[in-house]
């Protein structure tokens, strides 16, 4: 068997190391006779899972005591719509500065529920900036500002936390969560879905500030009601544990390599080797984010036609690199070097790009 390079944008490659534990597992955990996946959550083997990725994810993040952090079942597509539900009042203002794709499906999830507001918009600029933060317009009566810290799609990322006064910073962090170390307490909510840096699809993870819990929100179900959620520590109902799991594993193998600091390291390095191909070819591949907001965990890059585009994808996959294809959005070709991503495939990546464009260029 031999496991190919996987650029996915997700769901993505998982360590190999964390892959062959629960395949180890599988049938037998920890000597109990069954797998994990087919005990009750609420028993002692689930809840010391359960407690132990808690423990590492806090750990890796540096999460203070004052944030709880709930592992939620879904995506981070379900956390955008219950933002509305728990922060805001019907019909509240809400602020959201919008890079790329992922920032627009945050507004269409909420809103039914508030009355929102675009503090910032780089469509006009075909999102390949940001707008510099002087420019937005903040509300002085919103719920919270929202803004996605890195575009999967557009392939901007924030650099640094944007500082807002006017009320707590909300980010989806889906796609670059844990990839560097955090200064968590400048936000006031958090949230991710797993399936590109932490783990499996089907689980997402919320930090947030807990006096925020305590916001009225909109009449909602308690299935939605992150409060609920965070006083019976994520089991409020079946949690998914396999998804669970094999999150605890993903962030135990992130914190045996080094932790954030680390993976922070491999991923500016994986990137600078890709964008150097990318710059250093004359035009033949082009990246066309402004440099300084260019994302270190999705890098959209393009040929000069379709044809080229299509024989890429093709040869690449021969060659053992998978999933180079660019999001429908936007075309083209995408690479993602999530922390996962050994250093390896980046250099076997930036080598075809070279051959390709010696045979094509
Ligand atoms: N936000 C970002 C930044 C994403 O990349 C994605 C998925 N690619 C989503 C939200 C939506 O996540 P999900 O499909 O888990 O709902």
């Amino acid at each position: 068997m031999t496991r190919a390079y996987n650029f996915s944008a997700g769901p993505a490659t998982l360590p190999e190391a964390v892959l062959r534990q629960a395949q180890a597992e599988m049938l037998d955990w920890n000597g109990v006779g069954a797998s994990i996946v087919e005990l009750s959550h609420r028993g002692a083997e689930f809840m010391a899972v359960a407690a132990r990725a808690e423990a590492d994810l806090r750990a890796l993040m540096a999460i203070p005591d004052d944030y709880a952090l709930l592992f939620m079942s879904g995506g981070a597509t379900t956390q955008q719509a219950l933002l509305a539900l728990n922060f805001a009042s019907p019909g509240q203002k809400v602020d959201y500065v919008v890079t790329g794709h992922w920032g627009k499906t945050a507004i269409k999830q909420v809103r039914p529920y508030v009355d929102v507001h675009v503090a910032a918009d780089g469509e006009p600029g075909g999102f390949r900036d940001i707008p510099a933060r002087d420019t937005w317009s903040l509300s002085e009566d919103a719920a919270y500002v929202h803004i996605t810290a890195n575009e999967t799609i557009h392939g901007v990322e924030f650099r640094d936390t944007p500082q807002v006064d006017n009320a707590p910073l909300f980010a989806d962090f889906s796609s670059s969560i844990a990839s560097e170390p955090l200064d968590v307490s400048k936000y006031g909510l958090i949230y991710a879905g797993a399936q590109k840096n932490l783990g499996p699809v089907g689980i997402s993870v919320v930090i947030v500030r807990r006096e925020l819990l305590e916001r009225a929100g909109q009449p909602r179900a308690d299935i939605f009601t992150y409060a609920s959620h965070a006083a019976r520590d994520s089991m409020l109902n079946t949690p998914p544990t396999w998804n669970w799991y094999l999150l605890g594993l993903t962030v135990k193998w992130m914190l045996e390599q080094g932790g954030v600091a680390e993976f922070a390291r491999r991923n500016a390095a994986k990137a600078a080797l890709v964008y150097g191909a990318i710059d250093g070819s004359g035009g033949f591949y082009r990246n066309e984010v402004a440099p300084a907001v260019r994302s270190r965990m999705n890098i959209p890059f393009f040929l000069p036609d379709e044809t080229l585009t299509a024989r890429f994808v093709t040869e690449s996959k021969s060659a053992g690199l998978l999933a180079l294809k660019g999001h429908k959005a936007v075309g083209g070709l995408r690479a993602s070097l999530y922390n996962a991503l050994p250093p390896e495939a980046a250099q076997a990546l930036v080598d075809f790009m070279r051959d390709f464009q010696r045979r094509n260029g």
